[in-house]
């Protein structure tokens, strides 16, 4: 039985990468995803991150972080690959008015896509901003993507996920849950740096800690990762969607019209289908 201790877990080891990039190309390969258009910009926030951000095609990406440190006049680059992290608690899941996001036993966050109703909310959840719309939903509805953490090679046996397989400096590893936190704990320690995505269930249920865990030399906040404060807030997010759409029951009508308009359009153009391949 799969258990938090023995579920997949990814640790994301920000001293050893080198920004070569192949775990961003692997997620591609392996998933089939296009390529998209990249080009050198002038923000200094995303100048060599490329292409610029995630995306419904670009599921993992190498950011590159400029920091500076004031005290020591020194420049540091730290290369982040960024991608869903499976959160214990995802605040993704309890918006969805349809259940079209589910979490598996073995704790990975994926989605029925044909349930999936365009609403958006989950995006509007996600702390991390990992969630993207294509338009090759089913029905010609928006669907959501992001990273899988690889579960059809799981399902069929294979022990790593694209992304670290092809990783050529160990920077990112996969295992199991407990391991790989206990393991970031020790990185951490021997680099004197910090680790995120470890943290214990908080007091109020509430469970902030992610499947994918990352130890670095440069403090989170700085590198541009969610705060404590931005992850708790999320599951309420919600709540603040409703009161900026006028309340729970316009609320109510428009997921509901939208439903049946969703189903009404679904079923047509089922039939629709259907009686092609008839034809055939
Ligand atoms: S990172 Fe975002 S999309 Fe992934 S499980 Fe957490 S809330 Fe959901
Ligand atoms: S786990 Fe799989 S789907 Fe997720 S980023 Fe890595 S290669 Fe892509
Ligand atoms: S493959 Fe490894 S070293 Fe290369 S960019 Fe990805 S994490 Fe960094």
């Amino acid at each position: 039985m799969v258990s938090i201790y023995n579920r997949p877990s990814m640790l994301f080891d920000l001293t050893k990468c080198i920004a070569c990039r192949a775990c961003q190309v692997a997620c591609k390969r392996w998933n089939k995803r296009p390529a998209e258009e990249t080009s050198l910009n002038s923000d200094p926030a995303t100048q060599w991150t490329n292409p610029p951000r995630l995306s419904s095609n670009t599921w993992r990406l190498v950011k590159y972080k400029l920091t500076y440190d004031e005290e020591n006049d020194e420049v540091t680059w730290t290369f982040i690959p960024y991608s869903c992290m499976h959160c214990n608690d995802p605040p993704c899941l309890p918006v969805c008015p349809t259940k079209a996001i589910y979490k598996r036993d073995d704790g990975i966050v994926h989605i029925h896509s044909e349930r999936c109703i365009g609403c958006g909310y989950c995006i509007e959840a996600c702390p991390y901003k990992v969630r993207f719309f294509a338009d090759d939903g089913y029905f010609g509805i928006k669907s959501i993507y992001k990273c899988t953490y690889c579960l059809d090679r799981l399902d069929a046996g294979l022990e790593k996920t694209a992304c670290v397989q092809a990783c050529p400096t160990e920077a990112l590893e996969f295992g199991e849950y407990t391991e790989m936190h206990e393991k970031a704990r020790q990185r951490a320690k021997a680099v004197g740096g910090y680790i995120y995505g470890d943290e214990a269930p908080l007091q109020r249920g509430s469970d902030i800690g992610t499947a994918s865990v990352y130890v670095s030399k440069a403090p989170f906040e700085e590198l541009g990762f969610p705060t404590e404060e931005q992850r708790i807030s999320a599951p309420f997010v919600m709540e603040r969607i409703l009161l900026e759409r006028g309340g729970l029951a316009i609320f109510g009508l428009g997921v509901l019209s939208f439903l049946g308009f969703a189903l009404w359009r679904r079923e047509r153009i089922g039939r629709a289908k259907m009686r092609e391949l008839s034809k055939e």
